[in-house]
């Protein structure tokens, strides 16, 4: 029980990533609460952990609207107490060649993942300054590094990379710690949306990335809930500004 008397914020977290994370945390101990643009997904994380006999409160938040993200912010303290952990896995993808992206799904994806991040940790750091005390995991990808048909995405995960750096320059000194975890193929409805854009089944895509891959076997969400565990855990106190491939591979 790594995380008794520790309060989470996670993003995204109706589906994928941010679900499995919600539930990893909540199982640890922590009292959590699931923010999705989708109350909907949010509360069946919530009630999953209820169930699993965890705490959790559910929100609905669009991350990239500064009023949202300070609604959700203020809702977790006033009801869980505190702000200990914070998780940004809320996301989307818009892929295009670049010659045919659209202005549109360029703003869209900048807005949701690095304009997000920013506002979820900039409202996320002022409680932990206070507290003198703070993890906060920022999710990118192994897109940063650069990825065909994903010009605005990768733009937005690898500026998600050089934000961690910053606040983590910035926020050391109050014992705030800022981490990123960036995942490879990790089975989500994300990827089955890349699929879908590639003109394959998943079960194609999934295999044909097994295949070459050193572990050969595609990331669950789990495989990712564990990073971040760590990063969130006090094993992880002296670690900062470090970026955590999980990609099965170097
Ligand atoms: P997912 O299953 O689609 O979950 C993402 C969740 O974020 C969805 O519930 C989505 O809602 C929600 N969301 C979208 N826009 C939002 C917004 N503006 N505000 C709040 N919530 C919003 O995807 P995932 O694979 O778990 O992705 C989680 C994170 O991991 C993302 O940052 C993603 O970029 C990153 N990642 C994923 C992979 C992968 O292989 N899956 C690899 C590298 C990095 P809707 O479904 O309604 O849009």
């Amino acid at each position: 029980m790594r995380f008794d008397n520790r309060v989470a914020l996670v993003t995204g977290a109706g589906r994928g990533i941010g679900s499995a994370t919600a539930q990893r945390l909540a199982n640890e101990g922590a009292a959590v609460a699931v923010a999705d643009i989708d109350l909907e997904v949010a509360e069946e994380t919530a009630d999953a952990i209820r169930v699993s006999g965890g705490s959790a409160i559910a929100m609905a938040c669009d991350v990239s609207r500064r009023s949202d993200v300070a609604a959700m912010v203020e809702r977790t303290v006033s009801e869980l107490g505190r702000l200990d952990i914070l998780v940004t896995c809320a996301g989307l993808i818009r892929d295009n060649l670049v010659h045919k992206m659209t202005e549109d799904d360029w703003d869209l994806v900048i807005d949701t993942h690095l304009k997000g991040s920013f506002l979820c940790a900039q409202s996320a750091q002022a409680v932990m300054v206070a507290q003198k005390s703070g993890r906060i995991i920022l999710i990118s990808s192994t897109s940063a590094l650069g990825n065909r048909g994903q010009a605005n995405y990768s733009a937005a995960k690898m500026g998600i990379q050089g934000l961690a750096r910053t606040l983590a320059l910035e926020l050391g000194r109050y014992q705030i710690t800022c981490n990123v975890v960036a995942p490879g193929f990790i089975e989500t409805r994300m990827t089955e949306a890349t699929a879908a854009r590639m003109g394959v089944s998943f079960e194609q895509l999934a295999e044909g990335f097994a295949a070459t891959n050193p572990i050969p076997r595609t990331g669950k969400p789990d495989d990712v809930a564990g990073a971040i565990a760590f990063l969130a855990s006090d094993d992880a106190s002296y670690v900062t500004g470090q970026v955590l491939y999980v990609r099965g591979a170097p």
